[in-house]
């Protein structure tokens, strides 16, 4: 991979690149095709890490399907296909780890401890490997995004990262591979996480910065509905994650952030105010 990468760029290729966990859809084919606009070479990654799963997380039953995602990635516009298997990425002896501090530490840090040690470390070999000028993420892993522009801001290293659009189903679903492990009727029922980001989005417009009151509007959102588990349900600065005790001030960008889980699926969105 990386002496193909080395030879497109002396060849003057601007080279694109964007990684995910397969099972590929619609959102990820957006960030292919942002891709294709922005570059000479597009390679999109395949790697379900396991580096940033825990144990009692889903890696082993992920949903695969690599025939479906060249298919998906090819019509994107995607040049290269990168699969590699978890024991070329991390052979007998690999030994590192790249930490990052201060952003990770809320929200998904809290439930997932270990899981953005693993982001950070997967996605620096895979830029390294892929020598991106550009890699692609979705707003729909926002603080994985602000993670990863703090990796490559912190450790100097020369990819720029672009972050694209949340895709949503007709009915506002936020697209994921993990939606397929839903049941029909909770496939319904998880509509209800974007009725609640436009609910308190709507009440922010309307001047409430009462960090309480905008939570509490989107907990019950999500409660009215039977069957979920809460997570965080939460406002924050949409620069820094920091949350006021009391209100955020008027020119303050928002950030709400959702994660809860049904049926043993967990589901996260997000939304910019
Ligand atoms: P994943 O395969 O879930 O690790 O995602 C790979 C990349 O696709 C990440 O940058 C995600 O943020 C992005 N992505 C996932 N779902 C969506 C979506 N619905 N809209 C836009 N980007 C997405």
């Amino acid at each position: 991979m990386q002496r193909l990468a080395l030879d497109a760029r002396r060849g003057g290729k601007r080279i694109g690149v964007v990684p995910t966990m397969g099972f590929l859809h619609d959102g990820h084919a957006s960030l292919i095709r942002e891709a294709r606009s922005q570059s000479d070479l597009v390679i999109t990654t395949i790697f379900v890490n396991p580096l940033q799963f825990a144990p009692n997380e889903d890696f082993s039953r992920y949903p695969r399907d690599l025939e479906r995602d060249t298919r998906i990635a090819d019509e994107a516009g995607c040049d290269v296909l990168f699969t590699p298997t978890p024991e070329e990425m991390y052979p007998p002896g690999f030994d590192a780890t790249i930490s990052i501090g201060g952003v990770t530490a809320p929200f998904e840090g809290v439930f997932r401890p270990t899981h953005y040690d693993g982001v950070a470390t997967v996605v620096a070999k895979l830029l390294t490997l892929t020598q991106a000028d550009k890699a692609f993420f979705g707003q729909k892993d926002y603080q994985q995004c602000m993670v990863v522009k703090k990796l490559v801001r912190d450790l100097s290293m020369p990819h720029d990262i672009i972050v694209c659009p949340t895709q949503r189903e007709a009915d506002g679903l936020a697209m994921s591979s993990r939606n397929v492990y839903l049941s029909p009727e909770n496939r319904t029922k998880a509509t209800v996480l974007h009725k609640a980001l436009q609910a308190a989005q709507t009440l922010i417009r309307a001047g409430e910065r009462r960090r309480a009151r905008i939570e509490a509007l989107l907990s019950e959102t999500i409660l009215a509905e039977s069957g979920f588990t809460i997570d965080y349900a939460a406002a924050a600065d949409s620069m820094t994650l920091e949350q006021p005790s009391e209100a955020f001030a008027q020119e303050q960008g928002i950030v709400l952030l959702l994660a809860v889980r049904l049926g043993g699926t967990r589901l996260i969105d997000n939304l910019v105010v």
